[in-house]
């Protein structure tokens, strides 16, 4: 644990764990949703300067962790199509799908090879003309609209040997889900940065106006977290649910337009699979008809094994906030970062990941 030595400003963050400890609160119990925060939160020590009365607990928001199984299994599905180069981001490479890891099907001979961008993935098909190259689309709507420029990028260039295979999720109808779920009992949600800046703040406002929980944006500096639990705690002990903006450098009440225009014009909202939360309705992204040609899923035929979750491992009750990681058995002998047995351990966003990396 870093503690207060770890902030950038140390007096403001002192005030503001003063401030906190002055609140008499009871039971209450705040979600970060953003796998940053989660980092952030275990990194500077944010946890041990919570008061009693005040819990923090990790949710849904790291991208690769709540993608369910049967989608890396579709990965590895499609890695395993005949001459198909397969992009990705480095953090799906060794998530456990239900009997093989993408990493594995490397070995075995299969072509993936990393990528830092979607429109690195355009560049490989522009210079591979007679392979296939298939990006794995995850991610939230951080990550969504570079996909979406990426397929406008290989329409405009007649790019005809590149397609995305989607897992693409939206945060705001899993957050309602989980608000909704008696069991996940959250009292306020420190709402995600990198989000809130394409979506705006105004897309929390049902979960503020009908579910009555306060939610407020925050940055990704410690001292910001802290403002953010501040806010939150301030909205709960008056008994108030509003949206609120702690991270007003980037974060507007409407979002960003363009970005969602782009979505948009390439996406559709569909029903989607989460890990942990189960099928969320309208809570995934798939590549609309007009876009058709560069849809992994239309343009080819990909076997997908029958779904095998790994044995003992808790990451679905980790994600909704139920138990935390260390209550997996597991946690910290069997499943490490080196040797992960769930997705929660693999990322560094993970919340399981974190709490073993800073001890938290
Ligand atoms: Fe799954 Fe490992 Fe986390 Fe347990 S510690 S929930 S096995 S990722």
């Amino acid at each position: 644990m870093n503690g207060l030595a770890s902030f950038r400003d140390g007096k403001t963050a002192q005030q503001l764990a003063a401030h906190l400890r002055s609140l008499r609160l009871e039971n209450v119990r705040l979600m970060e949703v953003c796998g940053t925060h989660t980092v952030s939160i275990a990194r500077a020590g944010i946890r041990q300067l919570m008061p009693e009365g005040i819990t923090l607990t990790s949710g849904p928001g790291c991208p690769v962790c709540v993608t369910a199984t049967a989608d890396i299994d579709r990965c590895i599905g499609a890695a395993r199509l005949p001459g198909v180069i397969v992009a990705t981001f480095g953090d799906l490479l060794r998530v456990p799908g239900s009997s093989s890891t993408l990493r594995a099907e490397m070995t075995a001979g299969a072509d993936v090879r990393v990528v830092y961008s979607p429109l690195d993935a355009v560049a490989m098909a522009r210079e591979n003309p007679d392979r296939q190259v298939i990006f794995l689309g995850v991610g939230f709507e951080t990550t969504t609209p570079t996909v979406a420029g990426a397929i406008l990028q290989a329409e405009a260039e007649r790019i005809r040997n590149f397609s995305v295979l989607s897992s693409h999720k939206v945060m705001p109808p899993a957050l309602t889900a989980l608000v909704d779920d008696p069991q996940v009992a959250v009292s306020g949600l420190i709402c995600p940065g990198h989000v809130s800046i394409v979506i705006g703040a105004d897309a929390y406002l049902p979960l503020a106006e009908r579910y009555r929980i306060p939610c407020v944006i925050t940055g990704f500096e410690p001292v910001d977290i802290l403002q953010g639990i501040v806010m939150l705690a301030r909205q709960i002990e008056q008994g108030e649910a509003r949206v609120e903006i702690a991270y007003q450098r980037a974060v507007t009440r409407q979002g960003n337009a363009r970005a969602r225009e782009v979505m948009a014009q390439v996406f559709q909202t569909v029903d989607a699979r989460w890990r942990g939360l189960g099928e969320i309705a309208d809570s995934g992204l798939a590549i609309n008809d007009r876009y058709a040609d560069f849809d992994t899923d239309r343009r080819f035929a990909i076997t997908v094994e029958p779904t095998r979750e790994p044995a003992g491992c808790r990451c679905g009750a980790v994600l909704k906030g139920i138990i935390s990681p260390e209550v997996c058995k597991l946690f910290g002998s069997a499943c490490t970062p080196e040797r992960p047995v769930g997705p929660c351990m693999v990322s560094s966003e993970g919340a399981c990941a974190a709490r073993y990396r800073y001890q938290d």
